[in-house]
């Protein structure tokens, strides 16, 4: 799927790519059976928000329907899919995961903020503990589950508190991977508009440095 209708502060994906649109399911079951008849072994389904995938013409056809109906084309060829917004992980997503041995567990949740008022400000559309309650249920059902993320220091007014509050998510959840990138504003975004970009650029750096303690 293409564009984005979440509309997050920070960010220019709206802007640039513009509304959501969903690739039909008939092309892409007919890409990958291509691919798995050429011998590809691993296929990665991408989207900025893939749990908003929908087809209205096909019954409302989501996310986990596709992705049951790739994992179904060859058992041998490993699926992945990237990236699931936190603010809407489907239990169906999970179950049909979880019935696949070809589709990996490993799931990227880019959390950006563990601070909930930070989280509010980006507009990410939930708070840490509701971030935290789906990783631990993600975990009930995928014991073996790998998980990553991706973070931005120094947004519009955090301070030191705030940021504290991501490491300590880091540290709660131990990811196998997380990325944590200075915040850069971009023109056009909400935050261009509405926000100061007042973290200083030695602060953000410092505030970057400290992840390696974790
Ligand atoms: S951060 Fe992701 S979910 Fe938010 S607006 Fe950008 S592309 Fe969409």
């Amino acid at each position: 799927m293409r564009g984005c209708d979440n509309m997050c502060t920070y960010c220019i994906v709206p802007f640039t790519r513009g509304r959501e649109r969903s690739r039909p399911v008939s092309s892409i079951l007919r890409e990958v059976e291509q691919l798995s008849e050429k011998g590809v072994k691993e296929v990665t389904l991408l989207g900025q928000n893939v749990n908003s995938y929908r087809l209205p013409k096909k019954g409302g056809l989501r996310f986990a329907d596709l992705l049951n109906r790739v994992a179904a084309v060859n058992p041998e060829m490993r699926i992945r899919f990237t990236s699931p917004h936190p603010k809407d992980f489907p239990d169906e997503v999970v179950e049909v995961i979880r019935q696949h041995s070809n589709v990996c567990k490993n799931l990227h949740m880019p959390a950006q903020s563990g601070n909930s008022v930070v989280l509010e400000r980006m507009r990410r559309g939930y708070t840490r503990e509701a971030y935290l309650e789906l990783v631990r249920s993600i975990r009930l059902k995928l014991p073996d589950v790998a998980l990553s993320s991706d973070f931005i220091c120094g947004f519009c007014g955090e301070t030191d508190e705030e940021f504290e509050d991501t490491l300590s998510l880091m540290e709660e959840v131990r990811y196998n991977q997380a990325y944590l990138f200075a915040y850069s504003m971009r023109e056009r975004t909400t935050a261009h508009r509405r926000f100061k970009d007042d973290v200083p650029p030695d602060v953000k750096q410092r505030r970057c440095l400290k992840r390696n303690k974790i």
